[in-house]
């Protein structure tokens, strides 16, 4: 078990999201000192007092409440802070108040971070956060990470293994660009056993809207989503633990790869101990090309709204070590 091994998470925002990713990395022993932090002390400190209760029936990991002087030696800072959608609202409804929001805890956080740090971020709209993240950040942008259309590809394999008899695990598919509306499915390269899936056309976008509201459909029913979103966070965090140079469709800065710079959504990634290792590029056929350009433009436009528009001079970028191809 790795728990003996591995280092502290600390989770900064200890709502829905927070508090179920703690409980999955808890459960999981990802690592021996979970931390949660928010700026509602009593709510942190709520949620792992319930953990620390099934101590003596859980593994060897510990949750507690803390605050941004855990931050030091931390392996992972995870950030799930922020206001959430009400039903019907959409991600990109929660920037303006958000964006302020992610900028002034990294900036606490990185008072305490040390270089090794790989900061996750979850909070919506997420690729622009990330974003908006890594310019405050004071490490490279491979380890400024979101967790982009992670949850969207596990929603889309759990689809598609309902819809053929198959164990979603086994199922090969990436929803890739926004984690959001403008997000799209890479059909090309969609298959089980290197079996493409033959779906027709209908089929395909009614799979892909499902894939794509998803989040309103459970929003709708019960309030927030968070079950899910934990157990991808939980995956990244596993990936840079254990290094496991796993492919996941996290949201990364696009240093050229697809043809895009300065901006962040999903593609898949080589994830390892220091984040993004390498950035993959998929041959997509003309649509799907198209509709990454789209999904590129609309995060490029919600960006630009932004201020300060440009990328200050320190941002410290991996253009040795990011590759495009494998
Ligand atoms: P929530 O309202 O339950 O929890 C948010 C928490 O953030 C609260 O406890 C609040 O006190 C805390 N907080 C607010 N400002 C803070 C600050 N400055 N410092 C520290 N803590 C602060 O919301 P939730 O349901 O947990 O959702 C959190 C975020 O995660 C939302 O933006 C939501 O849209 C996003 N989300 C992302 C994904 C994804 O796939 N990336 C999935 C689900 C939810």
């Amino acid at each position: 078990m790795t728990a003996t091994r591995t280092p502290r998470i600390v989770i900064i925002g200890a709502g829905a999201v927070g508090a179920d990713t703690a409980y999955t990395l808890y459960l999981r022993e990802r690592a021996p000192d979970i931390v949660l932090v928010d700026i509602d002390d009593q709510r942190a400190r709520g949620e792992a007092l319930d953990m620390q209760h099934g101590q003596a029936l859980a593994g060897g990991a510990r949750v507690r409440a803390g605050n941004y002087a855990d931050c030091a030696g931390a392996a992972i800072v995870i950030i799930t802070a922020g206001a959430a959608q009400k039903p019907g609202q959409s991600r990109e409804a929660l920037l303006e108040r958000n964006g302020e929001i992610i900028a002034s805890i990294v900036a606490a956080a990185e008072q305490h971070m040390g270089p090794e740090t790989v900061l996750l971020i979850a909070t919506n709209p997420v690729d622009t956060l990330a974003q908006i993240a890594a310019r405050h950040a004071r490490r490279p942008t491979r380890r400024v990470i979101g967790s982009g259309t992670v949850l969207d590809s596990a929603r889309l394999r759990w689809e598609l293994g309902e819809k053929f008899g198959v164990d979603a695990r086994h199922v090969h598919a990436h929803v890739i660009g926004e984690h959001g509306d403008s997000e799209l499915v890479v059909w090309s390269h969609a298959h089980v056993a290197g079996a493409p899936l033959a779906l027709p056309v209908l089929q395909r976008e009614e799979i892909a809207r499902a894939t794509r509201e998803g989040a309103y459909e459970v929003i709708r029913a019960k309030g927030h989503t968070s079950h899910a979103i934990a157990l991808s966070l939980d995956r990244i965090c596993a990936a840079i633990l254990n290094d496991d140079h796993a492919v996941l469709t996290v949201s990364t800065d696009l240093d050229g790869a697809y043809g895009m710079s300065d901006l962040y959504l999903s593609v898949p990634c080589v994830v390892g101990r220091t984040g993004v290792e390498r950035v993959i590029e998929m041959e997509l056929d003309a649509a799907e090309r198209a509709a990454l350009a789209h999904s590129a433009s609309v995060l490029r436009q919600r960006i630009d709204s932004i201020e300060p528009a440009a990328w200050p001079s320190d941002v410290t970028r991996d253009n040795d070590t990011i590759r495009t191809s494998l």
